[in-house]
């Protein structure tokens, strides 16, 4: 029986895995390196399958009441406006699921959403704890002679609790996960993003579309509404421009007005958003790395989230797969007997969904991030008209949704399989 379960990390993975194994019936310890766990970031899109599993929680009201409604995503090309992506979610309605739409949400709003439902349930949260090891250890009250599992902190010093599983949600950078000899491969890629939150005052910009300009794909300026911050009225939209790691110090050494000229260039109307930043300090720098672990456990520990597969946040999934990596996983401790089986039929659930979105995101980046000629003349003569052709609008539209694979009802199926076999 898996009773007793530590958690590493309070971003989205760790603080709904601690949810959704707290309603499970399970004994849950969160561990947060910061003293204070706190989001770090802008606005972020929540897709039908994040929404759906919200929903299960009986969180989805909380955080479509501060998000903001998205309809769709439009891409042009930079100055002549001509669109190269038009994707609207509307094309999935049918008639079981007849509005389907995304949520864009401040990181701080999702952070607070989640982190009320920890705190109401009374799950425990240690702070100021950097977990970089875990050991094996023997649980003497066990008749079976299964071990548990030890975490050890940053300076050797080990978690005197011991626990029956161990959840490492602790990001793209876990230092479990490059311990664990699962990563095979690690790419940092060239282009990040400056991201910053902006108050939205300006009707010229559609409140329920996330838009882009592009001038081949070394150029990418985006704006997505993002509701409101907790507490607050004023309404919001992350601005994100595309930048390559080795040209920050340049941006930099440039200073704040000669990059507003870049963007006002590229997207004149972004102008009236730009006056809200007085500071270079104002905007994130976010660089991107790709990994996908070679399965998502070793012994005592399972990998959720970014930590078992960081990617570019290009289709825009990330968070919608940590909240999915976490339904499974209290699906998998559900009905499984130790923390083997557990890890397996995780695994099981996702496998298929995470391979598929790691490798698309991979491959479509660079469509719109990249030094490349080809890609992007490729995208803005073939995606447009390829995605008016039959059925292609539903294919492209369920891609950027995270709804191709249908993971839910494959996590769902499968748990429904072993209930109804008892067996693993
Ligand atoms: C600029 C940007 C835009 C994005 N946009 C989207 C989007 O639109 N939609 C989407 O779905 N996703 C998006 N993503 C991706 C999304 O943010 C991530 O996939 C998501 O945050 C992953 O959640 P996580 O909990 O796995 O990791 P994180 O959010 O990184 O949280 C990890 C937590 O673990 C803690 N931690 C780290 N190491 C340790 C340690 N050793 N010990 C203890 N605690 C530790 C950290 O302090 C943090 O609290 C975006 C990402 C970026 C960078």
């Amino acid at each position: 029986m898996i009773d007793r379960i530590a958690i590493v990390g309070c971003g989205p993975a760790g603080l709904s895995a601690a949810i959704a194994l707290h309603d499970a019936g399970r004994q849950v310890t969160l561990f947060e390196q910061f003293d204070q766990p706190g989001p770090v970031g802008s606005g972020l899109m929540l897709q039908p399958t994040g929404l759906a599993v919200l929903e299960r929680w009986g969180l989805r009201e909380a955080a479509e009441s501060l998000g903001q409604r998205i309809d769709g995503m439009l891409g042009r090309v930079a100055p002549d406006g001509k669109v190269v992506l038009d994707i609207n979610y509307r094309v999935l309605n049918t008639k079981k699921q007849p509005e389907l739409y995304g949520v864009a949400i401040h990181r701080a709003a999702l952070f607070d959403v989640l982190f009320k439902a920890v705190q109401a349930r009374d799950i425990p949260i240690i702070t100021g704890k950097t977990i970089c090891a875990s050991i094996s250890v023997p649980n003497r009250k066990a008749a079976n002679g299964q071990n548990q599992v030890q975490l050890i902190e940053q300076d050797g010093a080990p978690i005197e609790e011991h626990f029956d599983l161990a959840v490492d949600a602790s990001g793209a950078r876990s230092i479990l996960a490059q311990a664990s000899g699962l990563l095979r491969k690690k790419t940092q890629l060239n282009y990040g993003a400056l991201w910053t939150t902006v108050e939205l005052n300006d009707s010229s910009f559609d409140p329920h579309l996330l838009e882009q300009r592009y001038k081949a794909a070394s150029v990418m300026v985006g704006v997505l509404p993002c509701g409101t911050l907790p507490g607050e009225h004023q309404k919001l939209a992350t601005l994100f421009w595309s930048i390559k790691g080795a040209d920050y110090a340049a941006f930099e050494a440039a200073g704040l007005d000669a990059w507003k000229q870049q963007v006002i260039e590229h997207w004149p109307a972004v102008e009236t958003l730009l006056e809200h930043i007085e500071h270079t300090n104002q905007l994130t720098h976010a660089t991107y790395s790709h990994h996908t672990l070679s399965r998502p456990y070793v012994p005592g520990v399972i990998f959720i989230g970014d930590a078992a597969h960081a990617t570019s946040p290009q289709l825009g999934q990330g968070a919608n797969m940590a909240l999915l990596d976490a339904m499974a996983l209290a699906n998998a401790i559900e009905c499984a007997d130790n923390s083997v089986q557990a890890a397996t039929i995780y695994a099981k659930a996702r496998r298929a969904h995470v391979r598929f979105f790691q490798a698309a995101s991979f491959l479509l980046t660079p469509f719109y991030q990249s030094d490349s000629y080809l890609l992007p003349k490729l995208r803005d003569t073939l995606f447009e008209p390829v995605s008016k052709l039959p059925m292609s609008d539903k294919l492209v539209t369920a891609l950027g949704s995270g709804l191709l694979g249908n993971p839910i009802k494959t996590i769902d199926k499968q748990l429904a399989r072993i209930k109804r076999k008892h067996i693993v």
